[in-house]
């Protein structure tokens, strides 16, 4: 494998308010943008119990053509006014070319989600551009295809590139994914990247987040990415796995037990 960064420690300044990996990353939102209400309530919030970082996808990769495909313009639009609002950097995801400079106006990092991991002409696009990029790992990627992926994005000249174990497929068939944790020191040592764990998609149960959030900071992760909603019961997408508001706040405060 060809070291991508040189093993040199990457930091990536945002706003002049957070540096990874110098502070950890909470990046916490709904999966999907819903309403104004919604991101509105969630971003104060997670906001207030110590997130840095609001997620919150307007165009939604589903697996399913008949599922809710995200608020698409209309969600950037209320990503713009949660933001002046709140005063909170964003990440969104970007899922076509066609939608760059749409979503680059709007956010602080972009994200490129698992199954575009390796769309090649999409990570050569984001690694021309000035913005952050965090890289999801492909639902069947192994570390060095990611890595690749990270390589395509640096070769363009952007190199704030932060990677997101987001859990893999096996065969295991009690959660969604499977979370790889002994990736995040791999990655880290590979690449000299920082690397945030998403415990969400990577167990797809609410009950798992707060361990496996956990488990991943302990293992070196320098942040984390969970989705939060005001009321998991009734989200449009990745209900089973959102975290209710208290269920953030306790995980915020045995983030802070750990001392890290
Ligand atoms: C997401 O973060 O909402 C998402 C779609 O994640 P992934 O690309 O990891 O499935
Ligand atoms: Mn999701």
């Amino acid at each position: 494998v060809k070291k991508a960064f040189g093993n040199k420690k990457v930091e990536i300044t945002l706003d002049e308010k957070i540096q990874i990996p110098s502070d950890k990353l909470v990046i916490a939102g709904p999966c999907a943008i819903e309403g104004y209400d919604q991101l509105l309530d969630t971003a104060k919030f997670v906001k207030e119990k110590g997130a840095n970082v609001l997620r919150g996808g307007a165009y939604k990769p589903r697996t399913s053509p008949y599922s809710f495909q995200g608020l698409k313009e209309e969600g950037l639009e209320i990503l713009k006014a949660v933001k002046n609002e709140v005063d909170i950097p964003i990440i969104t995801e970007l899922m076509d070319i066609r939608e760059l400079e749409k979503i680059y106006d709007v956010c602080d990092i972009i994200q490129i989600g698992s199954r575009n991991m390796q769309n090649f002409p999409l990570l050569l696009e984001v690694g021309k551009q000035d913005k952050p990029v965090l890289l999801k790992r492909g639902i069947a990627s192994t570390i060095t295809e990611w890595i690749n992926a990270a390589e395509y994005i640096s070769i363009g000249g952007n190199e704030s590139i932060i990677m997101c174990e987001r859990g893999i497929r096996t065969y295991n068939d009690y959660t969604r994914n499977t979370l790889d944790i002994a990736a995040i020191p791999i990655i880290k040592r590979e690449t000299g990247l920082p690397v945030v764990v998403d415990p969400s998609h990577g167990t797809g149960i609410r009950e798992l987040v707060t361990p496996m959030a956990l488990a991943g900071l302990a293992a070196g992760a320098d942040g984390i990415m969970v989705e939060v909603h005001p009321d998991p019961e009734i989200a449009l997408s990745d209900g089973e796995q959102s975290l209710y508001f208290y269920q953030f706040e306790q995980l915020m405060k045995e983030i802070n037990r750990m001392r890290l």
